[in-house]
């Protein structure tokens, strides 16, 4: 059975730019960065995605996450910094094992997120039904 990526990595078979790691979690540099010092956080135990990991183990990566968001600040003087996280092939994920993007930004960087729509009909109503708790 071929293992994931990101658990070989975390077992040292493969290497990475490893920042630091604790019990929980392993903090790795991204090789294919959006920006200098574009961090990635993910669980030493595998979970696919944000369905799949439970709460109690996202808040501890959440809060590593955060963690890692000052050390940029601190470490690199950034002031702004993206967060994200993908879940699925239509949302790019690549790696089956959850992980949350840490994306320190500079000033013209030139790093686009994506681009935004409009809702069209009664399609705005729909959804606000759909999703309204
Ligand atoms: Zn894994």
């Amino acid at each position: 059975m071929n293992e994931c990526i990101f658990c070989r990595i975390i077992k040292g078979q493969i290497l990475a730019h490893k920042l630091y790691e604790n019990d929980n979690v392993f903090v790795f540099l991204d090789i294919n960065p959006y920006t200098r010092g574009h961090t990635l956080v993910i669980p030493k135990k595998h979970y696919q995605d944000i369905f799949d990991i439970p709460d109690k183990e996202l808040e501890i990566l959440i809060k590593e996450v955060k963690k890692v968001a000052e050390l940029q600040r601190d470490k690199l003087k950034v002031k702004d910094i993206n967060i994200f996280q993908r879940n699925g092939l239509l949302a790019g994920q690549e790696v089956d094992h959850i992980h949350f993007h840490v994306v320190p930004r500079y000033e013209n960087d030139e790093v686009e997120m994506l681009p935004r729509g409009q809702y069209t009909g009664k399609d705005f109503e729909e959804v606000i039904k759909l999703l309204t708790r």
